[in-house]
């Protein structure tokens, strides 16, 4: 019997369920409830509510429920709602205020231009933290962000989803469509304090998926530093943005793209606090974080080679400069316009890159304050490799040979002459590393 949970976490007939699925008026289903006894037969018997909705989702290959249901339709769609801010908090830099600020059409398909050539999804929307008016007064109703964000496709996708839970012409947080459970008077977004409450929530809800699926590795940890909170999110893609972290290539494209779609608005739109200044902070931790690395590997015994090899003893020999320096926006633009300071670490070429605009080979795509680590280039003077990027490189080497043993012969091969390149860099490296002592020399 379809039940849903009533007063006293009883279950009772749901009548909600069967008038909307059957068509059937309030006073219809009541008369049926009394003739037929269904409030005993609900409690005695309850059976799920499902929805003629097709499930498409899948967690790890198998369809994530066998339907949904009535009764858990708010839940998911609260947690959808969720789901699409992270999503666009993650993948944009906005601020927690720009995202709940969105209203429905900011983010239109592009037309193609006179060539037939189209361009990027962009968001139009309001910033409010710089919102001044031409006398310098903060207008704290916004005004329409100058240079509009970027969206990759997932926030796309998130901003159609949220289009289509909200009435046209609406904010795309309007808290009237995303309140379900608790209906308030007024009017405007989600409140920041609401959204924090739900990504907990978010997080408790997939942990619970994850546990019922046996699926350890999904489960998001605790939190050391409490709750996520909604300001996370921008520091956390600057972050992403300077590190490229390694293993996850698919996040490391949809960052690449990132840094390649913000590059191209412009150097001079730093100037407007956005993020921008994030970047910068987080690109001169990681190179601080780097050139310490190489100090101490140096220190050790450690040898370096490639063309750029005494340019990086001599750089990672001032890597004291980085020490007990406050990482600001200011001081992280004066570090990145320094040249003799900047090594990035660039692990998926196993390299560190001693970036010199001049002679790098990697600027194809407009960047040219910071090197373009995924189009790095074999061959370019400011390479610099370490004795852990030669083990790494064999390392590498050897798990391309076995790949290569179960795989078709022209891929083979492939992977083999692969293997033996990576071999050459290393076996390059050995003759060619210098110590901080020859160096000196
Ligand atoms: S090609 Fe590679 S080493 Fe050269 S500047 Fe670009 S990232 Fe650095």
């Amino acid at each position: 019997m379809p039940a849903s949970v009533v007063k006293g976490g009883k279950a009772g007939f749901a009548r909600h369920y069967v008038g909307g699925i059957t068509g059937a008026s309030k006073s219809q289903i009541q008369t049926l409830i009394q003739r037929k006894g269904l409030i005993t037969a609900a409690a005695e018997r309850p059976g799920p509510s499902p929805l003629d909705i097709p499930v498409t989702g899948r967690i790890a290959g198998v369809p994530w429920r066998d339907a949904l249901d009535f009764n858990e339709a708010a839940d998911l769609m609260r947690h959808l709602g969720t789901a699409a801010f992270i999503v666009c908090s993650y993948l944009t830099g906005m601020r927690p205020g720009e995202v709940l600020g969105m209203r429905t059409g900011c983010c239109p398909d592009p037309e193609p231009n006179a060539e037939g050539k189209v361009g990027r999804h962009v968001i139009r929307s309001h910033e409010f933290k710089t919102a001044t008016d031409e006398c310098g007064n903060h207008q704290s109703a916004g005004v329409e962000r100058e240079v509009p964000w970027v969206a990759i496709a997932p926030v796309v996708h998130a901003i159609r989803v949220l289009e289509r839970m909200v009435p046209g012409d609406a904010l795309l947080f309007d808290h009237d469509a995303h309140d379900l459970h608790n209906l308030r008077s007024g009017t405007g977004s989600l409140k920041r304090s609401t959204i924090r409450d739900r990504i907990e929530d978010f997080v408790a809800w997939a942990n619970a998926e994850a546990a019922a699926r046996h699926l350890d590795s999904e489960v998001i940890p605790p939190d050391p530093r409490g709750k996520v909170g909604t300001e996370r999110f921008r520091r956390s893609l600057a972050w992403h943005i300077a590190r490229r972290p390694n293993g996850l290539v698919a996040l490391a494209i949809q960052y690449g793209h990132m840094r390649t779609a913000l590059a191209s608005e412009g150097y001079a739109s730093r100037s407007r606090g956005g993020i921008h200044e994030l970047i910068d902070v987080e690109t001169v931790r990681a190179v601080a974080d780097t050139v310490a690395d190489l100090h101490d590997d140096l220190e050790a015994g450690g040898g370096v080679s490639g063309p750029a090899a005494r340019r990086a003893i001599k750089a990672a020999a001032a890597a004291p400069r980085f020490a007990g320096t406050v990482i600001t926006a200011t001081t992280a633009r004066r570090l990145i316009a320094n040249e003799d300071a900047m090594i990035f670490d660039n692990p998926h070429a196993l390299l560190l890159c001693h970036h010199r605009r001049a002679q790098a080979l990697c600027h194809r795509d407009g960047i040219k304050d910071t090197p373009s680590l995924d189009h790095c280039v074999p061959g370019c003077g400011n390479i610099v490799r370490t004795d852990q990027h030669a083990r790494q490189l064999r390392d590498r080497a050897e798990v391309l040979d076995k790949r290569a043993v179960h795989t078709p012969q022209p891929v083979a091969e492939r992977l083999r002459a692969n293997a033996t390149k990576l071999r050459s860099f290393a076996d390059h490296h050995d003759r060619a590393r210098i110590t901080l002592q020859e160096a000196a020399e």
